[in-house]
C-alpha cells in the first residue's frame, strides 16, 4: 500500500515561498532578524528563491540584533539590503522633541516609528508586487493573522507563511537546521525591537509584553502592519 505523508509545516511554508516568487514576484522579504524571520530566510536561502531580503536598520537597534546580519553573510553568503530613515527626519525629530521622546506620549512614540520604520519600508516595497512577512498568530493584538491578505496601504499582496506556527515551531526548525539566530533570545527576550523599546518577557507575560511596555491598553505595534484605520491588517482583507 502506498503510505502518503502529510506535508510538514517546513515544507508548506516553502511551497508558499515559492509560488509567491513565481505566480506574485517581484517579492520581497521584511526581516527583522527575529527568530521567525530566521526559518523564512534560511527556507529562501537554502532553497533559491527569487525573494529579495531586507531589512529595517532604525539606527535604534541592539549590537546583537545587527550581527545577524553578519551571520547571514556568513552562512549563506548573502547580503541583506538595509533600508535606513531619512537623516533629516530623524534630526528634525531629536531636534523637536529629543532622542527617546518616545517615552513621554503616544503620539510621540508611533511619529519615531514612522520615521524610523514605515517610512523606509514603504521605499522598500515600492516596486514590489508581494511582500512576505514572519507574522505569527498569538494571543492579544495578533490572533487572527491569515496566510494572505491585500495590503491597501502598499497596494501589493502580503504573505504570512508562519501565520499558524508555534513559538516552539520556530525554535525546533532553528536548532534541526542549526540556523543563526539573535544572542538577546539567550537571555530572556522574545519579541526583539529597538534597543529603548525592548525589555526581556517576565515569567507568565505573553510573548510581545517586552515591546513597549511601558504602554497600557495600546496595541503593541509599530505601524509596519496596520491600515490607515490602525488596524492590523487580517482578516477582512483577505483574498
Ligand atoms: S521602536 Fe522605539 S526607537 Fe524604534 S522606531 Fe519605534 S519608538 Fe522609535
Amino acid at each position: 500500500m502506498v503510505q502518503i505523508q502529510e506535508a510538514t509545516p517546513p515544507d508548506l511554508l516553502l511551497r508558499a515561498l515559492s509560488a509567491a516568487a513565481r505566480d506574485h514576484g517581484p517579492a520581497a522579504f521584511s526581516s527583522s532578524l527575529s527568530a521567525e524571520d530566521m526559518v523564512i530566510t534560511d527556507t529562501i536561502l537554502t532553497a533559491g528563491i527569487d525573494i529579495e531580503i531586507f531589512t529595517l536598520d532604525t539606527g535604534r537597534l541592539h549590537a546583537e540584533t545587527l550581527e545577524v546580519l553578519g551571520a547571514i553573510r556568513e552562512r549563506y553568503g548573502y547580503d541583506v539590503r538595509v533600508y535606513k530613515p531619512q537623516p533629516d527626519a530623524v534630526a528634525s525629530y531629536v531636534e523637536r522633541h529629543g532622542r527617546d521622546a518616545f517615552y513621554t506620549s503616544g503620539e510621540l512614540r508611533h511619529e519615531c516609528c514612522r520615521i524610523r520604520k514605515v517610512e523606509p519600508l514603504k521605499r522598500a516595497l515600492a516596486g514590489k508586487h508581494a511582500w512576505i512577512t514572519g507574522l505569527r498568530q498569538v494571543a492579544g493584538a495578533r490572533d487572527r493573522i491569515e496566510p494572505v491578505v491585500f495590503d491597501h496601504e502598499h497596494g501589493l499582496l502580503k504573505f504570512n507563511p508562519l501565520a499558524q506556527w508555534t513559538e516552539a515551531q520556530v525554535w525546533s526548525y532553528l536548532r534541526t537546521h542549526e540556523v543563526p539566530y539573535n544572542r538577546l533570545y539567550d537571555h530572556g527576550y522574545r519579541s526583539i525591537g529597538c534597543a529603548p523599546c525592548t525589555r526581556p518577557s517576565l515569567p507568565g507575560e505573553d510573548v510581545r509584553a517586552g515591546r513597549w511596555w511601558w504602554e497600557q491598553g495600546a496595541a503593541k505595534e509599530c505601524g509596519l502592519h496596520l491600515n490607515e484605520q490602525g488596524r492590523l491588517v487580517r482578516a477582512t482583507e483577505t483574498v
